[in-house]
């Protein structure tokens, strides 16, 4: 099964793939993870992307869709979890190729609606381990071992596009290009909504419903 988690930044989609992967035999293609980490290993593709990164752009879609079919093309089989991909129309349109081309398709195209107004205050308060990607919040979910993380004694960091100057134009980018993208999968009846303001359990619940996995 092979599913898309779409959503502003700061939705809950990082948070939704650990829980599925924790409990289901999922893995998680996270774009935006793949870009930080060819960034820190100074690849070509991560010198590309960081421009475009620290400005709150979108990485042009030629590089992203490589990218993707890179990932698809060492795939093991496994049920993924697309984590920020697409973003853009022409990223879903070549998702579906790529996907029919190996005779694979997604499932399920799951739509986190949330009111914009609190997404600034979760990406500002958002804290990552730097070891596991295990996400915390300053306020709504400490670490109980301060700025290091409880599962795996990894130091907590803030991610760089994570500042006030950078979220405005990343949710600007959200609104004009995934927007469209959402749109594109409602009209072709293949999303469906849960309520991403509730607690990350509750939202789980609904995923496992949407899903037919819960008990
Ligand atoms: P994320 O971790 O999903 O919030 O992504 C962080 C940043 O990586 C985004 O603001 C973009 O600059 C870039 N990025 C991640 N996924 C994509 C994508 N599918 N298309 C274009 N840019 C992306």
């Amino acid at each position: 099964m092979n599913l898309i988690l779409i959503g502003a930044p700061g939705s809950g989609k990082g948070t939704q793939s650990r829980l599925l992967i924790d409990k289901y035999n999922f893995v998680q293609l996270s774009t935006g993870d793949v870009l930080r980490a060819a960034i820190s290993a100074k690849s070509d593709v991560g010198m590309t992307a960081k421009c475009y990164m620290d400005q709150g752009k979108l990485v042009p879609d030629d590089v992203m869709i490589a990218l993707v079919e890179d990932y698809m093309s060492k795939q093991s089989g496994k049920s993924v979890i697309f984590d920020g991909f697409p973003r853009t129309v022409a990223q879903a349109e070549s998702l579906d190729s790529m996907l029919k081309k190996n005779a694979a398709r997604i499932d399920h195209i799951v739509y986190f609606k949330i009111n914009p107004q609190i997404l600034v205050k979760r990406l500002t308060g958002r804290r990552t381990c730097s070891q596991c990607g295990e996400i915390y919040h300053v306020e709504t979910k400490p670490s109980s071992k301060g700025h290091l993380c409880e599962k795996c004694g990894g130091s907590l960091t803030q991610r760089a596009d994570d500042k006030e100057e950078v979220i405005g134009e990343r949710l600007a980018q959200f609104e004009k290009n995934t927007g469209p993208t959402i749109e594109f999968y409602r009209g072709q009846k293949r999303l469906v909504e849960v309520d991403s303001m509730q607690e990350p359990e509750v939202v789980f619940k609904q995923i496992e419903k949407v899903l037919d996995l819960a008990n």
